[in-house]
């Protein structure tokens, strides 16, 4: 079966930017990860083959928009602008905006980073919110461990994305650190094409029982440790 035909076929093709870890990243020629395994638990709910596409952040919700695939999961943040193009599941997890600096760094907080130079990774939340940072220099990279390299390189002066990931860059990067405080709360969903209220429907019903047998948490577990 193809993407889009999978609602009463055999597979559901998922697509994601596997640049993210602990939610996607490659281990030798696979796609792992917490919205990986996730998958891989849905469709093994409802009696269905999994198949995982690694493209960009920004072609996920065209990807899905278009057919060519049934969803994405990619640690995407719910947000009004996506909900016009998509639909969002229940959400399965908490996450954040955070900001990563140098050790040492004269921002401290999320106001200091006024007038800064700021990496994103294009088109993720942190882009949208650094945006609305007050003379801020954004500085736009494919993927965040780009923009946590251009850190290193004192290229820009700090970098806001999601916590989790941050902290497995901080964590292979020497020298860098994590703010305490936020930039902003969020949640995650899986996004389905406008209207596949059936895909929609299943994948909800999946993620309750993953929620309420403490499956998820399991997965969670796995790849964080506090
Ligand atoms: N949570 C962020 C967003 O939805 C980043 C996701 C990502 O880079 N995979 O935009």
């Amino acid at each position: 079966t193809k993407a889009g035909e999978s609602a009463t076929g055999g597979k559901l093709v998922m697509v994601t930017n596997a640049e993210f870890p602990p939610y996607e990243f490659h281990e030798k020629n696979e796609i792992v990860g917490i919205d990986a395994e996730i998958a891989k638990a849905i469709a093994d709910k409802l009696g269905m083959e999994i198949e995982i596409q690694d493209m960009a952040f920004d072609s996920l919700i065209p990807a899905v928009q278009t057919g060519k695939a049934d969803f994405t999961a990619a640690g995407m943040t719910i947000n009004e602008d996506r909900k016009k193009n998509v639909d969002f599941t229940d959400t399965y997890a908490k996450a954040a905006q955070v900001i990563i600096v140098k050790e040492g760094s004269d921002i401290v907080e999320p106001d200091n980073l006024e007038g800064k130079k700021i990496g994103v990774q294009t088109g993720t939340t942190g882009d949208i919110y650094a945006a609305d940072i007050k003379d801020g220099d954004i500085k736009r990279y494919n993927k965040g461990m780009d923009a946590v390299m251009a850190l290193t390189q004192d290229k820009i002066d700090a970098v806001v994305i999601d916590r989790e990931p941050a902290k497995v860059f901080v964590k292979n990067n020497a020298g860098l650190k994590v703010l305490d405080k936020a930039f902003t709360e969020e949640e995650y969903a899986i996004a389905v094409k406008k209207g596949n209220t059936e895909l929609l429907e299943k994948l909800n019903g999946a993620i309750k029982d993953l929620k309420d047998s403490g499956e998820l948490q399991k997965i969670v577990d796995k790849y964080i440790t506090a």
